[in-house]
Order: structure tokens, then sequence, then C-alpha cells
């Protein structure tokens, strides 16, 4: 669609970063282009009914928060062990290299919640799964998964089985 050839043309390919061998995709010049960052937030706020936007940090927030705002629904940050003040769920989950955990507030969500996952980019779709399975052990119901950019080649889907999973750019 045009909204995907936008993103697309604001997505920079950064070789060897972070590690040699990999392609990182950044997506800071999108967030720099005031229409394409208006015009992604709108589509996916537009696109649910939902009671609260999950965010994954850090790049994650940058797009979950906007949604939620213009979504009317609450914000909650999914954050890195050991960021989050109160009490919290974790979940942890494997790295090519040794493992992660993630956390949420237990008090995040109310029973029966409709929750939307927002991140940038689904890699191997673990950091996902995680969030997943931390959004419905803390009692909420998770309406779908979106992201800007989902690199096929990695198979993250595979691993969001039963989850409606949208991608606005599948490479
Ligand atoms: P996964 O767990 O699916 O392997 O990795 C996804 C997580 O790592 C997301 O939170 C995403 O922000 C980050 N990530 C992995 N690869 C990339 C990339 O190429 N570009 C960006 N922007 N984020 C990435």
């Amino acid at each position: 669609s045009d909204l995907s050839s936008l993103i697309c043309d604001r997505i920079r390919d950064v070789p060897d970063y972070p590690q040699p061998g990999v392609m990182f995709k950044d997506i800071t010049p999108l967030l720099a282009d005031p229409a394409v960052f208006t015009a992604v937030v709108d589509e996916l706020a537009g696109a649910y009914d939902v009671d609260k936007i999950v965010g994954i940090e850090a790049r994650g927030f940058i797009l979950a928060a906007p949604v939620a705002y213009r979504a009317g629904a609450g914000f909650v940050p999914i954050r890195k062990k050991g960021k989050l003040p109160s009490e919290t769920l974790e979940e942890s989950y494997d790295l090519e290299y040794g493992s992660a955990t993630i956390e949420v507030h237990r008090d995040a969500f109310t029973e029966g919640d409709r929750v939307l996952i927002v991140d940038d980019v689904l890699a191997t779709g673990g950091t996902a799964e995680a969030t997943v399975e931390l959004v419905r052990r803390a009692g909420a119901e998770v309406v779908g998964v979106a992201v800007l950019m989902e690199l096929a080649f990695l198979k993250g889907r595979e691993r969001l089985a039963g989850v409606d999973l949208r991608s606005l750019v599948i490479v």
C-alpha cells in the first residue's frame, strides 16, 4: 500500500549494527518525518478497539504512547528488569547469546482489559512472545500485536501462533 512504501522509504538499513553481520533497521528517519509518523500513529490507533496500548522499551514507547493518546486508551510500559518501581511480574526469554528478562507492573491492567501490543520491529519474535505471555499473566486479553516492520526471514510470526499480528511492512 501507499503507507507501506512511505514507511519503507523512511527506514534506514545500518550494516553491522549492533554486531558484525547484522543489518539494523533504523526507524529514526521515520520518526523525524511528521507526515509518515502521524500516518503510522493514526493507522494503528484507528484499527483496534482496546482499553490499553502496551509499549516495549525503548523504541516501542515512542510509537505506543501516541497511539494510546490517539485511541483514547491507556498506556502501559513493558520494561527491562529492574526499571519499574512497584511490584512486577517478569518473563524471561532466550536471546542468541544469553537471555533477557522483561517486567510489567502487577496492577497495570484491570481484569479483562483489551490490549494492543506495539513495537517497532519484529525480528525473532522472542520479545513479542514474552510480552504476550506477560500481559496475559497480568490478567488482560491480547487483542493483537502491531509492528512497523516484520523481518520475515527470522520467522518471528511462527512464535505468535493464535495472536493477531499486524505488520505495516514485511521484508
Ligand atoms: P526479537 O525479540 O523479535 O528478536 O527482537 C525484537 C526487539 O528487538 C524489538 O523490541 C526491537 O525493537 C528490537 N530489534 C531487533 N532488531 C531490530 C532492528 O533491526 N531494528 C530495530 N529498530 N529494532 C530491532
